[in-house]
């Protein structure tokens, strides 16, 4: 064993682990079977409105242990090199770290009792939508969770962008994980739905993504992202004909990388160009790529990955991030029961609604945490931008609401009215750019609110997460059992 791995194993021995488990795995076993470990204690959800100081409290220490486990993680991915058969117990150390419970055991007995968990989710979270594909002879292929609340969150406040994703998962049947993304006001990234399976072929992503048409309501106006390459960005067309559907920046940066190989300034060049807010910007830089970048570029479409092109509809999302924990089941599932691995994501899912209800309670601020420091910013760089008005072209009565602004670089056209500035960052992000700040000064308007899209707004935070409880599904002890009960075989 190298130094490293030893320093590596030392920091996991040393892990102030969470004093709700005392099921600290001993290292070096290749413990398969994380069934064999007793449930820690859970929390019962947190109720919205109510919570009082000791809840709030006892949610951010968690917080802080949250966040520490997202920092080890980090070490032990690498340590996923060394105890390459020890992988389960990286899942078993963010699952115990996050106070998550283990709610059924058995590996190949959890596919014919999942109508059940499925059953006991809809239970704790009436009108979820959780679904079960199986083939001819009733073998498991895929299955589909997205808890009520979540959606109608996403619905009613977050933007209207989802990022889709399959995600390759380690175990002897499962093979695939699907996982829709959104974000909210704040820039927090929230899965709202999510599928496992047991291939990433053609047939399960195009219904992964009908059930998630079902799920947000066909007449929903929203703008799909996936990865460039992967199996479901070819089936979007086919289950969204008629919706927007871009590429992550990211993903069209590797696209382009594996055509025309690395090549000088690439990664440089492309950011800018894709960052660019407006067609002039984007022209400029854009000319500077070398010819084959270009025409890679060119024949995907501006539309799909440039900043420049995106319809409203995608608003400034150049890439949304799977949140990490699903990465670490992602990478750490292996033989874990499909009943757990569900159950973890819907604890994740309620521990995340839970831990933003508490900051949502606690945000004093008009806009979200996010937005603010995004003013914040436009404000001060914009202090002594000037600001001129432009008569109307038409004498009237009326106050002109249009203005020239010089930001000692460029002078910026802004409609106060029509809430756009030439800059394109005000319709872009939906937040006012310093020059429409510089315009609002003019005319001694300090009101914000008007100039700030919903999304961002402190107490549409706070509505988001405290009118909704993400509710957990009961232990085993208490499931109820529906009727007519359909058995699930195991898959192929
Ligand atoms: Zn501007």
């Amino acid at each position: 064993m190298t130094e490293r791995s030893e320093e590596m194993k030392r920091i996991l021995e040393n892990f102030n682990w969470p004093s709700t488990s005392n099921n600290k795995p001993p290292l070096g076993t290749s413990s398969h079977n994380v069934s064999t470990n007793p449930p820690p204690n859970v929390d019962p959800p947190i109720v919205g409105e109510k919570m009082d100081e000791e809840v709030k409290k006892l949610l951010l220490q968690r917080e802080a242990e949250v966040d520490k486990a997202f920092k080890d993680y980090r070490l032990q991915r690498d340590l996923l090199d060394i105890y390459c058969d020890d992988i389960d117990r990286l899942f078993l150390f963010t699952a115990l770290t996050l106070n998550m419970s283990f709610s059924y055991n058995d590996y190949e007995d959890s596919f014919t009792n999942l109508h059940v968990y499925l059953h006991n989710i809809q239970r704790a979270n009436p009108h979820s939508y959780t679904y079960i594909k199986t083939d001819v002879m009733d073998r498991f292929e895929l299955c589909f969770v997205a808890i009520r609340c979540v959606i109608n969150a996403f619905i009613g406040c977050m933007l209207p962008v989802i990022f889709i994703s399959s995600v390759g998962i380690r175990g002897e049947y499962l093979n695939t994980m699907f996982v829709a993304v959104a974000i909210d006001g704040n820039n927090n990234t929230t899965p709202i739905a999510f599928g496992v399976g047991v291939a990433n072929s053609v047939n399960s992503c195009t219904w992964f993504l009908m059930r998630l048409k079902d799920a947000i309501g066909a007449g929903t106006e929203v703008a799909l992202i996936t990865n460039m390459g992967d199996t479901i960005a070819s089936c979007i067309g086919q289950v969204f004909p008629d919706a927007y559907h871009g590429y992550s920046c990211n993903s069209v940066l590797n696209y382009c990388r594996l055509r025309i190989g690395q090549s000088r300034n690439l990664d440089y060049l492309f950011f800018r160009v894709c960052k660019a807010y407006t067609t002039q910007d984007f022209k400029q830089t854009f000319s500077k790529l070398s010819h084959g970048a270009q025409e890679v570029l060119h024949n995907i479409g501006h539309m799909k990955w440039a900043r420049a092109y995106f319809p409203n509809i995608r608003w400034n999302v150049l890439n949304i991030n799977i949140p990490e924990f699903l990465m670490v089941l992602s990478v750490s599932q292996r033989n874990v029961p499909i009943i757990t691995l569900i159950d973890a994501i819907v604890q994740y899912i309620q521990q995340t609604f839970a831990e933003r209800c508490v900051m949502g309670g606690m945000l004093s601020t008009v806009f979200t945490p996010y937005a603010e420091m995004v003013l914040q910013r436009r404000m001060q760089k914009s202090r002594q931008w000037k600001a001129t008005k432009i008569p109307p072209e038409i004498p009237s009565m009326l106050p002109s609401d249009i203005f020239q602004v010089f930001d000692f670089k460029r002078t910026c056209v802004v409609d106060l009215n029509r809430h756009t500035c030439s800059c394109g960052k005000w319709r872009s992000l939906g937040i006012a750019c310093g020059h429409a700040l510089a315009a609002a000064r003019y005319t001694n308007n300090t009101e914000l609110a008007d100039m700030v899209q919903i999304y961002y707004r402190g107490d549409v935070f706070r509505t988001t997460y405290q009118t909704r409880n993400v509710n957990v599904v009961p232990p085993p002890s208490e499931w109820e059992i529906p009727e007519p009960l359909s058995i699930v075989l195991i898959p192929m």
